[in-house]
């Protein structure tokens, strides 16, 4: 059977289209796109206002959201949330959302696996298996907002846990999204801008850019293209390593663009832009966090406007790669800040439930 399109991925101009085209006059996308990003939707039966046989039509011809829960896990301590979605093809991608005191943040994939390999990441060993469109790269922040809400997405899973309900103060808002799920971004760029571009406009989900970070494993046209879009949002930019030799080792792709070549990107990011960007640096025990590799990584953004969130790694099954010891992290964040750098040490969330990239669905999958 053809799966009809999501609502998700049309513009409100092709909405409006699109409904036009059923007779139906031109106010009634305004009120349909209200029902799905501010009011959150799932179902068209849901939009009182509307004519019922134009509730059934949508209903039948532009489903709101193309995933359903296949599995859904809290950490112990209830701050994370970590879907795994299955798309209409079957296959899977994860979503995880973050509680903080101040911020709700949910961390969203842009492809069904990553063609980049990186040998520390769950995603890369995976390989790559296709973009996500733009409408299931929304999805993912709507179902995040409805859960905040105390809504629940469908689940067709029987070992699904979401007819749970939502949290306690069941009427937080969503305030951050950082693009550091499942695949590279870059890799997948329209779609992602397409996405973003709905998440941001006021009329549609209307979250401030510069409350979105998109992380890149370092593709210099990606950075530069980047710059040039009127979207103010956040870059951070995966180095794990200061050298290229190592580099290559654990990011393969630094064999088609190596250090220099990004950096240069990056330069001309913020000569253009003016903002400041995020290094990340997974931090992995005695492969790239001693001393001489703080200093390595300080004279390679000396003077740079930057920060470095320095990342204990995630432990991988089956993979040789431990995470930092918290004495070498601190020393490794003390050597930085000495040199001018400013870093963080970034707690590690949702250890017990697999919260990594790509770890929850690769042990579904197993
Ligand atoms: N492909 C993009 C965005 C997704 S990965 C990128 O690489 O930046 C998001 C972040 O998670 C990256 O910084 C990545 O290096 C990091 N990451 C991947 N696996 C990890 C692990 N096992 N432990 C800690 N960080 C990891
Ligand atoms: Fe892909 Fe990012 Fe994982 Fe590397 S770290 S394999 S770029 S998702």
């Amino acid at each position: 059977m053809i799966q009809p399109t999501s609502l998700l991925e049309l513009t409100k101009t092709e909405l409006t289209a699109r409904l036009a085209a059923w007779g139906a006059p031109r106010y009634r996308a305004d009120q349909v796109w209200e029902w799905v990003y501010k009011k959150l939707a799932t179902d068209a039966a849901e939009m009182t206002n509307l004519p019922v046989a134009l509730r059934e039509q949508l209903a039948a011809e532009l489903p709101i959201t193309p995933l359903t829960v296949a599995a859904e896990r809290r950490s112990q301590d209830n701050q994370t949330i970590k879907w795994l979605f299955r798309l209409p093809d079957g296959q899977t991608i994860e979503t995880v959302l973050m509680l903080y005191d101040q911020r709700q943040t949910v961390c969203i994939s842009t492809q069904v696996g990553c063609a980049m390999g990186c040998v520390f990441c769950a995603t890369g060993q995976a390989g790559l298996a296709r973009n996500l469109s733009a409408g299931e790269i929304v999805a993912q922040v709507l179902a995040a907002a409805r859960w905040l809400a105390g809504r629940q997405e469908t689940a067709d899973a029987a070992h699904d846990q979401s007819a749970q309900p939502g949290p306690a103060s069941a009427n937080q808002r969503l305030t951050n999204i950082v693009v550091m799920g499942m695949g590279e971004p870059f890799a997948n760029y329209e779609r992602t801008w397409a996405a973003l571009r709905t998440l941001t406009d006021p009329q549609a989900f209307g979250l401030g850019a510069r409350h979105i970070t998109v992380s890149t494993v370092g593709l210099p046209q990606g950075i530069r293209k980047m710059a040039e879009e009127p979207l103010q949002l956040n870059l951070a930019v995966s180095l794990h390593a200061a050298n290229d030799t190592l580099r290559t080792q654990l990011v393969p792709i630094n064999h088609r663009y190596p250090i220099a070549e990004v950096m240069a990107a990056v330069r001309d990011y913020i000569g253009r832009t003016k903002r400041r960007v995020t290094f990340e640096y997974a931090l992995m025990h005695r492969i790239n966090d001693s001393p001489a590799h703080a200093r390595e990584l300080s004279g390679l953004l000396k003077g740079l406007l930057c920060h470095v969130n320095l990342i204990p790694l995630n432990p991988v099954a089956e993979s040789p790669y431990q995470p930092a010891t918290p004495e070498n992290a601190a020393a490794f964040q003390q050597i930085l800040a000495a040199r001018g750098i400013p870093a963080t040490v970034r707690l590690r969330r949702g250890l017990d439930i697999d919260a990594g990239c790509g770890q929850l669905r690769r042990r579904m999958n197993n």
